[in-house]
């Protein structure tokens, strides 16, 4: 009944959530500006992106390009230019984290060696190094180099082991590969192994979303992350889905599709780590982007650090250009106390769980009366549960804040996205 009333709201949510969280009507504005260079940070964590495909997936919105050998290569000492103006700027900062996505990076698994021979001597003991990986990728030999390097996580994106699905998602392996690439990585004795799977696929039913969870989490990996495909407007898919019988599930199946995962996975005793992921008690989590700061390097990686969010070009071509020569971003925008608030909460309502402890280290003061009054009306909803400094979504907040994540990413990210795709350097976009 909740989440009848729920859904219509959602695509208000966004501006009503910057209103809440940030005082202000005013838009963000993102320009092509000089970022100062923010205070030296006491651990690092950094994104890496490798755009390069071998097949480009219609439902696909990420920066990404068909491979060639020559690019990758251009590509890989860009990314090694830009990796060095960090490292002289601040001087040498312990790394606690490193993610490379995509794009396909196991497809490239000579640029990630690169990258980590740079960094070998910055690791933090125990660092966190993840690679998205792709199924036609798990072979002996690609897995053996990246455990060599210092890889620690891999995230296989299956997205479904229905081979009907994996048709409609036009991935380029079948369901049997999938299974296989999945026994390849547990064989090879990765600290963590996270499973992405996509929900909500144009046909799917709730039936074929349950058991493709059953079928991750039989894998033995110690994540599964299930996503609600989100479409993006400039998409092949979505032209196609324009003209075709076939069409998105209902707001409806959806929420039961999510419901179906939720109840799936915790019977198999997997504790929910966010929204849309789930962990056995124990294992490590892959998170990139959720952090509180981060700094991205490669075409189209965004860094949060400081008072500055901004956005590499995401053309790789003009990356490879500017790497490393002290241009400033494509993109970038100041963010007052309000909004940095907001990008935090935001995250933390995507984990489910809010640390308000956490939150005045980083702070320096309590939650905010506005956000203390909505977080008591959500408890009161039977949204989420205060217990003592901890704040955690039920559920049904947790539904909701699905709603919002979805909302959230056309009313910003599509757009931002869409503004770099047009064009390498946009100049300006409001949001
Ligand atoms: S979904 Fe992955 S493999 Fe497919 S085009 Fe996007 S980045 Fe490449």
């Amino acid at each position: 009944m909740r989440c009848a009333i729920l859904r219509p709201m959602a695509p208000l949510l966004p501006q009503v959530l910057r209103m809440l969280f940030t005082g202000r009507r005013r838009r963000f504005a993102f320009t092509h500006q000089e970022v100062p260079l923010p205070p030296r940070p006491d651990d690092l964590n950094l994104y890496i992106h490798l755009p390069f495909c071998r097949h480009l997936c219609p439902f696909c919105p990420y920066v990404k390009q068909a491979f060639d050998r020559d690019t990758a290569d251009a590509y890989r000492d860009a990314l090694l230019r830009e990796l060095d103006t960090w490292r002289h700027a601040w001087g040498p900062v312990p790394v606690a984290s490193v993610y490379f996505g995509g794009g396909t990076p196991s497809m490239t698994p000579d640029i990630i060696e690169a990258v980590m021979s740079r960094l070998r001597c910055d690791l933090r003991p125990g660092a966190e190094v993840g690679v998205e990986a792709h199924p036609l990728d798990a072979r002996p030999d690609v897995l053996r180099s990246l455990r060599a390097c210092g890889v620690t996580m891999l995230s296989l994106g299956v997205q479904t082991f229905s081979d009907r699905l994996l048709r409609m998602l036009g991935r380029d392996y079948d369901s049997r590969r999938a299974r296989e690439a999945c026994e390849s990585v547990l064989e090879a004795g990765f600290d963590g192994m996270d499973i992405d799977l996509i929900f909500a696929i144009p046909g799917q039913s709730v039936g074929e979303a349950m058991a493709d969870v059953a079928a991750a989490i039989a894998t033995g990996a110690g994540q599964v992350s299930a996503y609600p495909l989100i479409q993006f407007s400039d998409t092949p898919l979505a032209a196609h889905l324009k003209s075709a019988e076939a069409r998105l599930p209902s707001r409806r199946t959806e929420q039961r599709m999510l419901q179906a995962v939720v109840q799936q996975a915790r019977k198999a005793g997997y504790e929910r780590s966010s929204i849309w992921s789930f962990n056995r008690p124990g294992a490590p989590r892959y998170t990139t982007v959720t952090r509180d700061a981060f700094v991205g390097i490669g075409a189209g990686a965004s860094s949060r650090m400081g008072d500055w969010f901004w956005l590499n070009t995401f053309s790789a071509p003009e990356y490879i250009r500017v790497a490393g020569n002290g241009d400033p971003p494509a993109l970038a925008t100041r963010l007052d106390e309000g909004a940095r608030m907001a990008y935090w909460l935001f995250w933390r309502c995507y984990d489910t769980v809010i640390d308000t402890v956490r939150f005045r280290t980083l702070f320096g003061r309590g939650l905010p009366g506005a956000i203390r009054a909505t977080l008591a009306l959500l408890q009161l909803t039977g949204l989420a549960r205060i217990d003592g400094e901890t704040i955690r979504l039920t559920d049904t907040g947790a539904y909701l804040f699905h709603l919002v994540e979805q909302a959230y990413t056309h009313a910003y990210l599509e757009k931002l996205w869409a503004a770099c795709r047009r064009e390498a350097w946009p100049g300006a976009v409001e949001l």
